[in-house]
């Protein structure tokens, strides 16, 4: 099939907009299947830093971005990055499903209220996304296709806002407009997709957070609200999972986590400062510091299996430049057990990595530029030692490296992948 399902494999923030942009080039559509907001894909492109929450970055390239059912819609923020696209040349007519999810501002709220309520907090954005599902799956969620219709937007108002017992007063006028603005981009997202695949079409579908992070198959509580996994790209878009076609993981070639929840190859001190501030690990969203870490092979490993990879793209190599020593968690130890993944591991709090050290790489912009236009051999050779060890420790092969934030500074390893 000539589509790609291009996931995040760690917490999320490993540079999936950049790679679903780079993929995205040419492609006919660009798919977002799960999450809302909450989601903040970055594309650097021509000098400007271009930040999608809801449309999917690949929709810089001019593939025709699609909004499917699995996702929750922020209005407001829709049309915020639609004019977004305008000012850069794209007139995108995006495609909305009528049976996506839509965050009212009382979600935003409940997702501040439930934070303190829980104690521990979780991390969320705060975007309402989470509370927006909870409501889809009692069966009283808005959608997408409501909002042209003002008796049943405000019944569904109505019932919404009594049952959190909240005021939705301001909802109405807001979101009745919006939807009559955006009534002309609204359908039926499997009949469009199907007919696009099966004409030789390519569509790229862009995940959004990390396999980590997956409601049931991530480190629970400490997960987000959705499914965002390869397999989510069926449900979450209409398109039958047979149409799918190379899974891309995408993974930082060091870890990072934002919010609470266990984080087995956490670093602090001056190095994780270093590592912080020049990979700018600050959140798109929320700008909140990132926590971050060296890489963890047990934890791939499960993302890889979850997702069935096809193939990796390792970002941010380039923040790792400098660095004398750079290590890699090859298995855990947990009560006197070793673990090779994280898979069947309940309780990764007392999970200890046990670690192999790599020779860093002293490179800078330079150094990188000449990568990019040299290739794969011109990356430096402890780099590419690094890089292999990877692959061999995950049994999948790399088919693009990034090494600098704007498009431009990457590095495809074989013709066949770019
Ligand atoms: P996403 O949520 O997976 O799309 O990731 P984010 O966009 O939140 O975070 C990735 C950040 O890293 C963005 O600011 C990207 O522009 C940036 N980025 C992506 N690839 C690279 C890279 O190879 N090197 C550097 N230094 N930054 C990168």
């Amino acid at each position: 099939m000539n589509s790609s399902v291009v996931v995040g494999l760690q917490w999320g923030d490993e540079g999936k907009g950049k790679v679903s942009y780079l993929l995205s080039r040419g492609a006919d559509a660009v798919v977002r299947f799960q999450g809302g907001a909450n989601a903040g894909h970055t594309v650097v492109l021509d000098g400007r830093r271009l930040k999608f929450n809801i449309l999917p970055a690949g929709s810089a390239s001019g593939a025709r971005p699609v909004i499917g059912a699995g996702c929750i819609v922020d209005v407001e923020r829709l049309e915020g990055e639609l004019s977004m696209l305008q000012s850069i040349g794209v007139q995108a007519r995006p495609l909305i499903s009528r049976f996506a999810g839509v965050v009212l501002s009382l979600h935003k709220d409940l997702d501040g209220s439930l934070e303190a309520l829980r104690g521990k907090a979780i991390g969320t954005t705060r975007m309402g996304i989470g509370p927006a599902y909870a409501d889809k799956c009692l069966r009283i969620g808005l959608r997408v296709g409501d909002l042209s219709r003002k008796a049943v937007l405000a019944e569904k108002l109505r019932l919404i806002g009594k049952f959190h017992n909240l005021p939705t007063g301001e909802d109405f006028e807001r979101l009745s407009e919006a939807g009559g603005r955006l009534a002309q981009f609204v359908g039926d997202t499997t009949s469009y997709l199907v007919g696009l695949l099966k004409g030789g079409g390519r569509v790229v579908f862009e995940g959004a957070q990390g396999a980590l992070l997956d409601l049931d198959y991530g480190t629970y509580p400490y997960v987000t609200s959705s499914h965002t996994l390869a397999g989510a790209a069926s449900i979450g878009s209409g398109v039958p999972h047979t149409m799918l076609g190379d899974v891309v993981g995408v993974m930082k070639a060091y870890t990072t986590r934002v919010g609470g929840g266990p984080f087995p190859t956490e670093i602090d001190g001056g190095l994780a400062e270093i590592i912080r501030s020049s990979g700018a690990e600050y959140g798109t969203t929320t700008g909140r510091p990132r926590r971050v870490g060296w890489l963890d092979i047990p934890a791939l490993r499960y993302a890889c299996m979850l997702n069935g990879v096809s193939w990796l793209a390792v970002t941010k190599l380039d923040v790792l430049s400098n660095i004398d020593e750079v290590k890699v968690c090859v298995r855990y130890l947990c009560d006197g057990v070793e673990y090779e993944s994280l898979a069947g591991l309940e309780d990764l709090s007392g999970a200890r990595p046990v670690y192999e050290v790599f020779k860093g790489w002293r490179a800078d912009a330079s150094e990188w530029s000449e990568a990019v236009k040299g290739g794969w051999d011109m990356l430096p050779s402890n780099a590419r030692e690094y890089l292999g060890f990877v692959e061999k420790m995950l049994g999948v092969g790399i088919g693009l490296v990034s090494v600098g934030e704007p498009v431009g500074y990457e590095v495809f390893k074989e013709d066949r992948y770019a």
